[in-house]
């Protein structure tokens, strides 16, 4: 039996959701009955079942979505209890549940912790009421705080919230007071994310039609030194371009897995994978497409990839410069030395506060994490990748 060390991340994609947000991408459906529960549920266990490995310690759990919350606590029970024999979550395994504050009660969240989870990750995105109607969210911002406090008293240690910002309409101050409750309630991490324009969103397509701004790029710029300065006087380490720990132990260990380039399985409906050397693959999107597949005996992955070595290096790149460890050159599959063209645009980075350079490990600073892609796109030109 392996240690855990070098094993996989488990992900379990839920793809269902109370009401679809206005800005969201993510894949789920809003018409979760009990019959659909039930079909999921089994598929889903199926699934596992195909594609745990055997004598294997997994070092974390992720459920997302979606809302996973929707599904009965005992459900997750069951999950847990369709490992193989031989294989089991690591002693500290970090195990975490995405939650909506609109579909949980105290009661549920002590069954979730009863049930194995240790780490709630709470999608509050704000705490106005106002900025909530205009994402389309299912709460308020007095449920959110509820459910923290819930959360707590049903024995939750590590809780997360993410919030969002550059919501047209929502001004510094109203930011600030946001991030200010978040500290307020105690969490241990904080996920700071920015309003995005995707297509085919409701958001997306008011956008298109001249019915709704685009998010004001320079208060979003400003928003996020705002969110720096605030969060590391509050004791928070900016440890990642949207991510804020209460110190290194609270860091989202399945997310710094994801980054550092290691193996994880994804399950259900568009859940990813990658074995850790080369191939990602990933599930067939849609909920029917996914639950035919499987209830016919066969694999729901729709495709796979084999990520060439120059494409392995640049991924490994363009993560590792979003975290505050930042990247190894060396360990990223460079093997070459910090000279000429590379030492100049070093030089010029750190001058403009981008990063510290220790040989040939670069260590963004905040405002560097911001400007990951832009670095990563000028070293993928000097290294030829
Ligand atoms: S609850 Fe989350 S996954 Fe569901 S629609 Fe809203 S943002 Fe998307």
């Amino acid at each position: 039996m392996t240690d855990g060390s070098g094993s996989p991340g488990l992900y379990v994609h839920v793809p269902f959701c109370l009401r679809k947000c206005r800005y969201c991408a993510f894949y789920s459906v809003a018409d979760l009955d009990s019959d659909a529960a039930m079909r999921f549920g089994g598929s889903l266990l199926g699934e596992m079942r195909m594609r745990l490995p055997s004598d294997t310690v997994f070092p974390t759990f992720y459920a997302g979505g979606g809302t996973p919350v929707l599904l009965e606590p005992s459900f997750w029970s069951e999950v847990f209890a369709a490992f193989p024999p031989t294989s089991r979550l690591a002693e500290d395994a970090e195990v975490t549940i995405e939650a909506n504050p609109a579909a949980v009660g105290l009661k549920d969240l002590q069954d979730l912790r009863r049930s194995g989870f240790n780490r709630l990750s709470i999608g509050v995105q704000s705490f106005d009421d106002a900025l909530l109607e205009f994402l389309g969210r299912v709460h308020n911002g007095a449920q959110a705080e509820e459910m923290v406090r819930d959360a707590r008293k049903a024995g939750f240690e590590s809780i997360g919230i993410d919030l969002m910002y550059g919501i047209p309409g929502q001004t510094r101050e109203d930011w600030l007071k946001d991030l200010r409750s978040a500290v307020d309630l105690g969490a241990e991490h904080i996920s700071c994310y920015s309003l995005t324009v995707e297509d085919g969103t409701p958001y997306g397509h008011s956008v298109k039609s001249g019915d709704a701004p685009v998010p004001d790029e320079s208060l979003v710029a400003e928003l996020y030194r705002a969110t720096d300065e605030l969060l590391s006087r509050a004791g928070y380490q900016h440890y990642e371009v949207s991510n804020y720990a209460a110190g290194r132990k609270w860091r989202s260990r399945h997310n710094t897995a994801y980054w550092s380039g290691a193996a994880y399985l994804g399950f259900g409906p568009s859940a990813h994978s990658y074995d850790g050397r080369s191939r990602r693959s990933w599930n067939r999107l849609g909920l029917n497409e996914y639950l035919e597949a499987v209830e016919s005996g066969g694999l729901p992955e729709a495709d796979f990839e084999n990520l060439s070595e120059g494409q392995l290096m640049l991924e490994r790149i363009m993560l590792g410069l979003r975290t505050s460890d930042g990247v190894d050159l060396s360990k990223a599959g460079f093997e070459g030395e910090a000279d000429g063209a590379l030492r100049n645009m070093f030089a010029n980075w750190v001058s403009h506060g981008l990063c510290t350079v220790d040989g040939l490990r670069i260590s963004p600073t905040s405002q560097g994490m911001l400007m990951a892609d832009g670095m990563a796109s000028s070293l993928a030109a000097i290294l030829d990748l």
